[in-house]
């Protein structure tokens, strides 16, 4: 077996040769689940089969290739991923088909997976995602059952962004792994220490898909993007303000932040970047000091509010998101109050809550747990009541407002034609056509917000502005 995959020869039946094989056309279909890290490996994934012959398909049943690109950060995601794959295993008794696993379970439990599934063909971790093609070709030249799982040993973390064509936003990784071992979460031992691209890498990259792909607006991710750079002595702050200097570039998001590092240079840039969307999202996880003790998360109370404090001196229109997880191992009814304290003092945009689920080898695990099934559905659905009464006062201040947004598509509600795009402040607005043919598709529009509710918002085109501002 040989490979190299910048030598790959188009033949005249369709076919691509690849070292010693020939590739047809195939399919692929992907199921992810997960965080956007995930989404964005998946895309990264597709990327680099297209040139072996693979394109993306949406329907099962016709793939030749199946990945899972799963998730283990919540019970939930977990059961769907052993579910489907399960499910799997008729299609492999059926045809020919490829299954793989891709991801945080089979980075931590890839040889189980393959053992446990025997449609499962391969499986690989976090860190060789970007090796996807050498695995694929592996396995159409007759390898079976392997699993690929080692790290990145070297210091430097590079990549170039791939993106999908045609969209003018990109997800753009700047940090990958974690080093603070909350006592709950799986991440650092499925994605592992943290290691930065360098500011000139991520700027240089931004700057060729602006030019060549029509990128607009990136969304920097990493599982603690306020770390980036600390061990390169660079900042997200400084990165921010060089990709502003694009000049095709539009918007700048970035997820997911820890409020422990949220500095008070990046706070800064908030307040002067005229790129930096409106919105942050600031996982809180829970209001009581005493949980956040247990949960290893490094800051109080106090500290959260002044930085959010800080924040909205510095840019008063931005919107602010959180995470929470209700029932935390052993809290009481008064840590719990106190989270439904906090939801009143930040008064959040949205939240994302979770009941908290046990993730085997994390701290959290192994505490006793007095807190039943139905206490912690309980407080999850006294967190989302309060939140839902909360966010729609909070949402009201945006009513008579004028929004810029791009427009990333359609749909029909109660039989009436809606086109929608997101605000800078991350908001969804919907809203009429002009006429039933307008097709706004990625346009940059201003949107008059006429009304709101806790979980939508109407407004009117002010006006249209194309493709581009
Ligand atoms: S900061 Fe905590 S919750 Fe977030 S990825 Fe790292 S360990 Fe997990």
């Amino acid at each position: 077996m040989s490979l190299d995959l910048n030598n790959i020869k188009e033949l005249d039946n369709g076919n691509k040769l690849v070292g010693d094989l020939e590739f047809p056309p195939r399919k692929m279909w992907v199921k992810t689940y997960g965080c956007q890290m995930n989404y964005h490996d998946t895309e990264r994934m597709v990327s680099h089969l297209k040139p072996l012959n693979f394109s993306l398909t949406d329907k099962q049943e016709e793939a030749d290739f199946m990945v899972f690109n799963t998730c283990a950060i919540r019970d939930l995601a977990n059961q769907k991923f052993y579910s489907h794959l399960g499910g799997a295993k008729h299609d492999k008794a059926q045809r020919e088909v490829k299954i793989a696993a891709a991801g945080c379970i089979a980075q931590t439990e890839s040889k189980a997976l393959l053992k446990k599934y025997e449609q499962l063909d391969f499986a690989f971790g976090t860190d060789v995602i970007d090796n996807i093609g050498e695995m694929v070709y592996r396995a159409y030249a007759g390898d079976k059952k392997f699993s690929v799982t080692s790290w990145d040993r070297s210091d430097d973390y590079s990549i170039q962004t791939k993106v999908e064509p045609g969209k003018p936003q990109a997800f753009v990784n700047i940090i990958k792994g974690c080093d603070k071992f909350c006592s709950y979460c799986i991440v650092p031992f499925t994605r592992g220490r943290e290691k930065s691209r360098r500011v000139d890498e991520i700027v240089n990259d931004v700057a060729r898909l602006c030019k060549y792909q029509g990128i607009q607006e990136v969304t920097l991710l990493g599982q603690n993007v306020n770390s980036y750079g600390k061990k390169n002595g660079e900042s997200l702050a400084q990165l921010i303000m060089e990709l502003e200097k694009i000049d095709e570039l539009k918007m700048i998001r970035y997820t997911t932040s820890h409020p422990y590092d949220i500095s008070d240079e990046l706070i800064e840039v908030h307040g002067k970047s005229k790129k930096l969307s409106n919105h942050l999202h600031l996982p809180v996880q829970s209001g009581s000091n005493t949980v956040l003790q247990r949960m290893l998360r490094e800051y109080s109370i106090e500290h959260y509010l002044e930085r959010l404090d800080k924040i909205r001196a510095a840019n008063p229109d931005i919107v602010i998101s959180t995470d929470i997880i209700a029932g935390f191992p052993n809290e009481t009814e008064d840590e719990h109050r106190a989270t439904l304290e906090l939801l009143k003092l930040a008064k959040y945009d949205f939240i994302y809550s979770y009941n908290y689920s046990s993730r085997p080898g994390t701290k959290a695990a192994k505490m006793d747990d007095v807190l039943t099934k139905d206490m912690r559905g309980r407080r999850l659905r006294e967190i989302q009541a309060l939140q839902l009464e909360l966010q729609a006062e909070v949402r009201q201040e945006m009513v008579g407002k004028t929004y810029r947004v791009l427009v990333e598509g359609s749909n029909t509600m109660k039989g009436e034609l809606k086109w929608k795009g997101r605000s800078s402040c991350f908001r969804i607005i919907h809203f009429k056509p002009e006429t039933p043919e307008s097709n706004y598709k990625w346009h940059w529009v201003d949107l008059k917000v006429t009304s709101v509710t806790a979980l939508s918002c109407q407004g009117e085109i002010v006006k249209d502005y194309g493709k581009t501002i």
